[in-house]
């Protein structure tokens, strides 16, 4: 599943794609759970419009359209965002047997029934394919004003926020410190993988209460999600999770990964076997000796 990184990535290689231009048609695949908005009225309301900005909030992308409407977009587990003819925008997954290969994506690409939606736009540029065989991803468009619960349940982005907001969410709960990363309404943004490599690095064991978590250690936690995020960033997803870019070539992965899917193995830091534990139906992973 794409994780915030993967997320921003994408925004970062899309956003001089579509940013300035002006939609001038819209081809859709049948209605279905992919629409949070009928693809009828997309193909109606979106022409005429142009993009001013593509934001990220937590894991959707969110393109701000000229008319105050915002266009929401999720990739789901499989969904691949690209503009035609050019390469390595969107990630792939190197295990979802689903997605194209980066030899079809870079080829011209002719839309298939997992196209779902297509934008066409008056400078006869690339037109933007959204792709998703599996159909987990998303899509909706937001009149001006009009909330948003999917996005107004977010926390601060995990990419930003500070111990503070880690302190505030923590402190009176009994729940594990693990699970309340994970918990979306806290912090947006921080998938399983990340928050086991923070929690490493702040020294603070998955199991450990939220309410028993002091200020030093919510700021180390926060420093340490935003050290883990912006490295896969760099990295383009691929120090940490399974995404590979389409043209990243051999070499481009790098497991940097120190304590997820490593149990039984020497902790890096003080070589003590690491442990894997279940804590809220998610896998955990820590040092025993040096994770407090
Ligand atoms: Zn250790």
């Amino acid at each position: 599943m794409p994780e915030l990184p993967e997320v921003e990535v994408t925004r970062r290689q899309l956003e001089p794609l579509v940013v300035g231009r002006r939609i001038a048609r819209v081809f859709t695949t049948r209605p279905s759970y992919f629409f949070l908005t009928p693809p009828a009225a997309l193909r109606r309301s979106l022409p005429g419009r142009r993009v001013e900005a593509l934001e990220r909030v937590g894991k959707y992308l969110v393109a701000r359209l000229d008319s105050g409407e915002r266009l929401l977009l999720h990739l789901g587990m499989t969904g691949q965002i690209f503009g035609a003819g050019i390469p390595g925008v969107r990630l792939l997954s190197s295990s979802a047997g689903a997605s194209l290969t980066p030899e079809e994506q870079q080829q011209a690409f002719r839309p298939d029934r997992h196209t779902h939606l297509r934008l066409r736009f008056d400078d006869r540029g690339p037109d933007l394919f959204f792709r998703d065989a599996r159909k987990f991803g998303k899509v909706q468009l937001m009149r001006p004003g009009e909330p948003s619960p999917r996005l107004e349940r977010l926390g601060p982005d995990a990419l930003t926020a500070r111990g503070k907001h880690i302190l505030e969410g923590a402190r009176t709960r009994r729940a594990p410190i693990k699970s309340l990363l994970l918990d979306q309404s806290l912090l947006a943004g921080v998938g399983n993988i990340y928050a086991d490599e923070a929690l490493f690095l702040a020294r603070v064991r998955p199991t450990r209460p939220g309410r028993r978590v002091s200020r030093d250690e919510c700021n180390r936690l926060a420093s340490a999600i935003r050290r883990v995020l912006r490295r896969s960033i760099a990295t383009g997803g691929s120090s940490i999770s399974d995404y590979v870019q389409p043209d990243g070539g051999a070499g481009a992965y790098q497991d940097e990964r120190r304590v997820y899917g490593r149990e039984g193995e020497a902790c890096p830091r003080c070589r003590a076997t690491i442990r894997r534990k279940v804590i809220g139906q998610r896998s955990a992973h820590y040092c025993p000796r040096c994770q407090k």
